[in-house]
């Protein structure tokens, strides 16, 4: 119960600028108001500039002027509890868990585009798979990018796993290969393989990581068991775009979003769950490997919706 109770404080902390800029706008159109078009329109524009995106804003205030028209919605109050329950029951029960393969090693691939915090969560995912007393070892396949093997290199040591490398510049694929290859023959319950993202609009780099996919199928049954794509909650509404070309072209199964400490625009979390067909199942809150959460969008919502404290901390 403390633990649950930690989680969710962390989860509260990290949401703050999107609760301020989301919620407590809309507490401020809706408190002591009664609905009107005029204040329906309003609380449109503040959940769009919050990044639950035109669609699902749209669609959440057409169920809110339903209501109000037909007369059982009346109080601004009422609206944004309205607005709660909508939101929570976009999310129907489902298992976001991670899929582990049933023998042999699991492995996850990661991707996504240079700067959303890839590294930094893969060490998150090291870290917590190792806190589950599984072991983990990493392969180092983003050979693109100087410094980015140096840089799984460190946060590999801080969490305790070993990496498979190759020379930079050198074949992905044949890291990979090697990495799949020293999972079998050490054992390991999980790889995670870190993969280059660049742009997802380029499409040699596409078909590099399907080729990553091809070997890591070739040499572990059902491999890659994931694909998670790293999406940046601070780029708002290209996270989306991003969602959707990795989708196209990689074969995401999840997605990690990260940075949601810090920014306003945690509302992308219902874009995402409106656009995209991509399970959300971690969210990062902070810069060190314990800054991790599997993505509860009930703990999420009431999170967001929190009422600001008022004693001082
Ligand atoms: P990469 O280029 O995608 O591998 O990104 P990095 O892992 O190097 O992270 C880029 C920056 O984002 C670093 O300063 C990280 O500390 C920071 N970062 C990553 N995840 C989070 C997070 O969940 N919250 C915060 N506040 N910062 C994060």
């Amino acid at each position: 119960m403390a633990l649950l109770k930690g989680l969710f404080g962390k989860l509260k902390e990290g949401l703050t600028r999107t609760r301020e800029a989301f919620v407590g706008q809309l507490r401020s159109i809706l408190t002591g108001r009664r609905l009107s078009e005029e204040v329906l329109n309003e609380v449109e524009a503040r959940l769009i500039q919050a990044d639950v995106g035109v669609k699902a804003s749209r669609r959440l205030v057409d169920n809110l002027r339903a209501d109000f028209r037909a007369g059982t919605l009346q109080r601004g109050e009422d609206a944004l509890e309205h607005l709660k329950r909508q939101i929570k029951e976009m999310w129907p029960p489902t298992d976001r868990s991670l899929r582990f393969a049933e023998h042999g090693p699991t492995v996850i691939m990661v991707t996504g585009v240079n700067g959303v915090g890839k590294t930094t969560s893969i060490a998150k995912l090291a870290s917590m798979l190792r806190g589950q007393g599984r072991s983990v070892l990493l392969g180092a396949c983003d050979t693109f990018r100087a410094g980015a093997v140096r840089q799984i290199e460190i946060w590999a040591e801080r969490v305790g796993v070993e990496v498979v490398k190759g020379q930079q510049g050198g074949d992905p694929a044949a890291v990979a290969f090697d990495a799949c290859a020293a999972a079998k023959a050490r054992g390991v319950d999980v790889l995670i393989l870190d993969t280059a993202g660049r742009l997802q609009t380029q499409d040699p780099l596409m078909r590099q990581l399907s080729k990553i996919k091809g070997v890591a199928s070739k040499q572990i049954d059902g491999a890659p068991h994931e694909v998670l794509l790293v999406l940046d909650a601070t780029s708002g509404q290209n996270a989306l775009r991003q969602a959707e070309e990795f989708a196209k072209a990689a074969g995401v199964t999840g997605i990690f979003l990260t940075k949601l400490d810090g920014t306003a625009k945690g509302g992308i979390v219902v874009a995402i769950r409106e656009e995209s067909s991509i399970p959300v199942k971690f969210v990062g809150v902070g810069e060190t490997p314990q800054d991790v959460q599997a993505f509860d969008p009930e703990a999420f919502v009431e999170a967001m919706f929190a009422v600001e404290e008022t004693t001082p901390r």
